[in-house]
């Protein structure tokens, strides 16, 4: 049994237009304009996925969860360099 296409073959054609995609930041869950996103080319996209508000946030918790580490490791470079 053969399949006839017939005019539905037009049905392929992708519409496309380039028009900016505004993304939206899972962490907040708002759109916004790129601007509002950082900047980073490992990413395919281009930028962060989350927005710089949330970014910063999630950096700040990083920060305050790694402290005690960083600290450390201030105070191992310290020791190393003559005061
Ligand atoms: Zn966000």
């Amino acid at each position: 049994m053969t399949i006839a296409l017939g005019d539905n073959g037009a049905q392929s054609k992708i519409n496309n237009r380039s028009e900016p995609t505004v993304p939206t930041c899972p962490t907040c869950s708002t759109t916004k304009p790129r601007e509002a996103f950082a900047v980073d080319r490992s990413k395919a996209s281009g930028h962060k996925s989350a927005c710089k508000l949330c970014d910063a946030a999630s950096s700040r918790a990083y920060d305050a969860a790694h402290l005690d580490a960083r600290r450390a490791r201030q105070r191992a470079a310290g020791r190393r360099r003559r005061a």
